[in-house]
């Protein structure tokens, strides 16, 4: 890395850790807390679906009165109701390879590990692990590998990507592939970029560097420099849709919140777009990690706040839910603003066919919600939800600030419903009979305003009863 650009990574981390503004902020957030008519303010303000201020977020992130975070969640719910309506996004991990050469204390891939059975898929594994997925009904999957610039170079990921993308089985394939990978250079997220990927995700884990500089003991990630202005690399290199997360449990849930809402405000204003996605994973049993070493573990209920304060900041990103979180959890936190879902999900390396069996001793953790795809669906439908397997944002180019001006204009609505229904009823015609209720469909299609956008999904449900396939507006 020349100087040059080491300084330029190093000044926009500073920017984004700034610990006396964002304690500041919430010193702010907790003065205002006091009142509850100006906590009612806010709610009232946010729930026009315009997105907060640093300072509300925190207040609202401060409360702790009962009464207050309700209405905190019932503010939440109609925001997540307005946008995303019912639909709920679905989608899996797929583990590549967990070679690593980092030494992170809450991760199973940590190098030091000895006990983690290590495992790189050949490109037929791959594609073999690419036929489950499809089999089992996805469309969309996150790539998940560790940290290794030899056994798991960039090339490698590419050329991995290059092999999921051309399975077709039974007329089916994988359709967007998200991608969660070590923070890289510009050069490395070109290529990412032009070998077609959808989001770049990538967890800050700690927005507190001292936080993070002792979880992260050695190896690359160890560098909050580099970490920490990966996204921005990312857009500098043509990713337009970019994933922020932050791994709770490692420092105080308040920070983090009101830290990753302000990294979003600095990507927004010094790369014109804010975080397409925001991740809420709590950190879980792993392989040789020590648990009790996370003393920041945060109740049901303030994790449930942390989803309706994101989803009253950033109305438009994406909040997508893991299966480390129970049933429970996630039917909860689904009402307050999560948009997507992982389901069926193996942490292992090649664990959903080629090394099943060593599933367990190839996991990066452990999950809670065990469920089949079709379970998931099914109970979802039965929950009033309309699970989606859509993917033509990305592929009709509507990405970056071109999606977001979308969004924002509430236009995409024409197409989002309309295309959830279709991939709904292509998901239900081919692996789950119990949602594909005609008069379920029917209801449905009266539910689309505009007559054009009515009958064209009119037409795509019956040309997917004929047999066609991957059908989108
Ligand atoms: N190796 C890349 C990196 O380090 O950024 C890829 C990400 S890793 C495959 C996915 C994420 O899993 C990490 O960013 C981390 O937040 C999360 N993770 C690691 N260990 C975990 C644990 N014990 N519990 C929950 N999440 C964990």
């Amino acid at each position: 890395m020349v100087d040059a650009a080491r300084e330029e990574w190093a000044q926009i981390a500073r920017n984004i850790e700034n610990e006396q503004e964002i304690m500041a902020l919430l010193e702010a957030g907790r003065e205002r807390v006091d009142s509850h008519d100006e906590v009612l303010a806010i709610l009232k303000k946010a729930e026009e679906a315009k997105g907060l201020t640093l300072e509300e977020a925190a207040a609202l992130i401060a409360i702790e009165d009962e009464e207050l975070r309700r209405a905190t969640w019932e503010a939440a719910g109609k925001v997540k109701h307005a946008i995303y309506g019912n639909r709920v996004v679905m989608f899996a991990p797929l583990y590549v390879a967990n070679h690593c050469v980092n030494n992170c204390r809450y991760c199973g891939y940590s190098f030091k590990n000895k006990e983690m059975m290590r495992k790189k898929l050949t490109m037929d594994e791959i594609k073999e692990e690419t036929r489950a997925l499809i089999n089992m009904g996805h469309k969309r999957i996150a790539l998940e590998a560790g940290e290794d610039p030899v056994n798991i170079p960039l090339s490698y990921i590419l050329d991995a990507i290059g092999a999921i993308y051309s399975v077709e089985e039974n007329a089916l394939n994988l359709r967007r592939i998200n991608v969660n990978i070590a923070a890289t250079d510009v050069a490395g997220y070109k290529a990412l970029h032009d070998a077609e990927i959808g989001t770049y995700i990538l967890f800050q884990e700690s927005y507190r560097r001292k936080t993070y500089e002792n979880m992260h003991v050695s190896g690359p990630k160890s560098n909050f420099n580099y970490h920490t202005s990966a996204h921005h690399r990312a857009m500098m290199g043509g990713i337009e849709d970019v994933g922020f997360g932050v791994l709770y449990g490692l420092d105080d849930w308040r920070y983090e919140t009101i830290a990753m809402l302000r990294h979003a405000h600095i990507l927004e204003k010094d790369q014109g777009v804010g975080p397409h996605t925001l991740s809420v994973p709590r950190v879980k049993k792993a392989i040789g990690v020590d648990n009790e070493m996370f003393p920041y573990a945060l109740t049901d209920d303030e994790f449930l706040q942390v989803v309706a304060v994101l989803r009253l900041s950033l109305p438009y990103a994406g909040i997508i839910l893991s299966t480390r979180e129970s049933i429970e959890v996630r039917n909860r936190a689904l009402t307050l603003g999560v948009s997507q879902m992982s389901a069926a999900s193996c942490t292992g390396v090649g664990g959903y066919s080629v090394y099943k069996e060593e599933k367990e001793k190839t996991a990066q953790f452990s999950i809670t919600d065990e469920r089949s795809l079709a379970e998931v669906v099914r109970s979802l439908a039965q929950g009033g939800y309309m699970p989606s397997f859509c993917t033509a944002c990305y592929r009709c180019g509507r990405t970056g600030d071109r999606f977001m001006e979308l969004a924002k204009s509430g236009l995409i609505q024409l197409v989002c419903q309309p295309n959830a229904l279709v991939t709904l009823k292509e998901f239900s015609l081919d692996f789950c009979p119990e949602t594909n209720n005609p008069a379920y469909y029917e209801q449905e299609l009266e539910k689309i305003a505009n007559e054009k956008v009515r009958a064209d999904t009119k037409d795509k449900l019956a040309r997917l009863e004929k047999g066609e396939r991957d059908l989108y507006l």
